[in-house]
């Protein structure tokens, strides 16, 4: 069995079907580990144990002839945000290199109820921030299709782990376009869900507001498959929302024809590469084909997105990273002789330079005589950005665009400018400030072979739409 194009849904007809074994199969995926992890650094810890346990566990229900559970023996990667009792859980940052989790997070619990056996927590950009994982307080991520060039971020591990056939799928984390990026990036589908569809709780939070958990995937059927299972009301977060989960992987098969399809003028101007342009027009071209009715529509505030995504997120973040202070939990500096002296010397060695930019800029946008004209006018901004993707929705019923201006840039490339790495965030952070669901899907590649995605926008818990969309369109590709 060739496991590196194993999708969700053959991995379990493979285990329901008994062509193999749970535990078989999670061996061959760490022997895979083994073998191409090393240049391309994905994980930064396997669960291994864990793994193998669940598996036998899966293997000992199959014995006994009883139904096994949906996920049964399907093997997923978690990114090292989301925190799983008894195994450590870094964040990508150097502060949290020691720190084990005292409790699972309830997407992760949710998908190894189903019967997934959770292989291992990959790489990102420390606490989630970035856009190509060279923030990782470890090791950078390369993209399996070109080993120069960055897999995206800050979700780089897991959209590399999945490319590369090192998972079958794995979760990711999206808080300005950490999953869709990255997907984008290596070539593989990822899903953002509605704020509010999935539980954040035991997701280190980067910016509460803004924080989403989704799925990154070979296919738009794998993403429909693993949301179902994360979906739904936690009463242990009192952000996620009392709203029915529809079944996607039926939601998946209703037909698009006539469905109106939005493509705002804003996301095709300066800075998009004329090869991600031309692929993107084709892929629209393409749903025009099956029947759905392209319309030109207008995001007017698109312009004012990246500056409000990085007042509010590094607000967010600056408060929600004091609580790494060296007393409690992680990193402490053995070389402080006073309190003060501790918090300062600690959060001084145990954050990165990207980590320390952002609690810099958010504590300056929040302290006194700048919280009005900074923080408050980007909240009230973001009311704008909102406002415009309903007024869209009423004409819409989904949105296209690239994921990205550009495909993979190289490792390097961006390192010593930030805005310039802010700026490509350009066609991302507008969802997670409207808090609306999206998808990236590979739609084609570049003359150097680098991969392409379409990114497709619904409206607040229309998830269904989206991937059923992203299912056609994929199905259309390909065949
Ligand atoms: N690239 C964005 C940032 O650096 C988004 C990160 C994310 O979605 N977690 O903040």
């Amino acid at each position: 069995m060739d496991i590196s194009t194993l999708t969700i849904a053959s991995a379990r007809a493979a285990i329901l079907e008994r062509r193999t074994s749970a535990v078989a199969l999670a061996e061959s995926f760490y022997q895979k580990i083994e073998a191409a992890d090393k240049q391309i650094g994905a994980f930064l810890t396997l669960t291994r144990e864990r793994a193998l346990a669940k598996a036998a566990q899966i293997d000992a229900i199959a014995d006994k002839g009883d139904p096994l559970p949906p996920l049964a023996g399907v093997p997923i990667a978690i990114k090292d945000v989301m925190v799983m009792r008894g195994v450590r859980s870094t964040a990508g940052s150097k502060i949290l290199s020691n720190f084990v989790a005292p409790y699972d997070c309830t997407a992760v619990a949710r998908l190894e109820a189903a019967g997934a056996v959770v292989l291992g927590k990959t790489n990102c950009d420390e606490f989630a921030m970035g856009s190509s994982n060279e923030n990782s307080g470890y090791y950078p991520v390369h993209n399996p299709r070109d080993l120069s060039r960055v897999p995206g971020g800050s979700s780089g591990g897991s959209a590399a782990a999945v490319a590369a056939g090192m998972s079958v799928a794995a979760l990711g984390s999206d808080t300005g376009g950490s999953i869709r990026q990255p997907a984008s990036f290596c070539g593989v589908v990822g899903l953002m869900p509605t704020y509010g569809r999935v539980s954040r709780y035991g997701l280190i939070a980067f910016a509460s507001s803004l924080d989403h958990i989704g799925p990154l995937t070979k296919t738009v059927n794998d993403a429909a498959i693993l949301l179902k299972h994360i979906a739904g009301r936690d009463p242990l977060d009192s952000t996620s929302a009392e709203v029915p989960v529809p079944d996607y992987e039926r939601e998946i098969e209703k037909p698009v024809r006539g469905l109106r399809l939005g493509v705002p003028r804003e996301y095709f101007g300066e800075g998009l590469d004329p090869e991600v342009r031309a692929a993107v027009e084709a892929a629209i071209q393409k749903m025009a084909q099956i029947g759905c009715e392209v319309v030109p529509i207008s995001l007017p505030h698109t312009r004012y997105a990246v500056p409000t995504y990085y007042v509010i997120a590094t607000a967010e973040a600056s408060s929600n990273l004091a609580r790494f202070d060296g007393v409690r939990y992680g990193y402490r500096s053995p070389q402080a002789g006073t309190l003060s002296e501790m918090y300062r010397r600690s959060r001084d060695q145990g954050f990165g330079a990207e980590a320390k930019r952002r609690i810099m800029l958010g504590t300056y946008v929040l302290s006194a005589g700048y919280y009005d004209a900074y923080y408050l006018k980007a909240q009230r901004v973001r009311a704008l950005l909102t406002r415009d993707f309903e007024a869209a929705f009423q004409r819409v019923d989904a949105i296209v665009t690239p994921t990205s201006p550009t495909p993979a840039f190289k490792l390097g490339e961006k390192c010593d400018d930030p805005l310039a790495m802010y700026l490509a965030d350009i066609y991302t952070v507008t969802a997670d400030l409207a808090g609306v669901p999206g998808v990236s899907v590979p739609c084609g590649e570049s003359k150097e072979g680098l991969p392409i995605g379409l990114q497709i926008l619904g409206r607040h818990f229309d998830e269904g739409t989206v991937i059923r969309l992203a299912h056609v369109y994929e199905r259309a590709r390909s065949g």
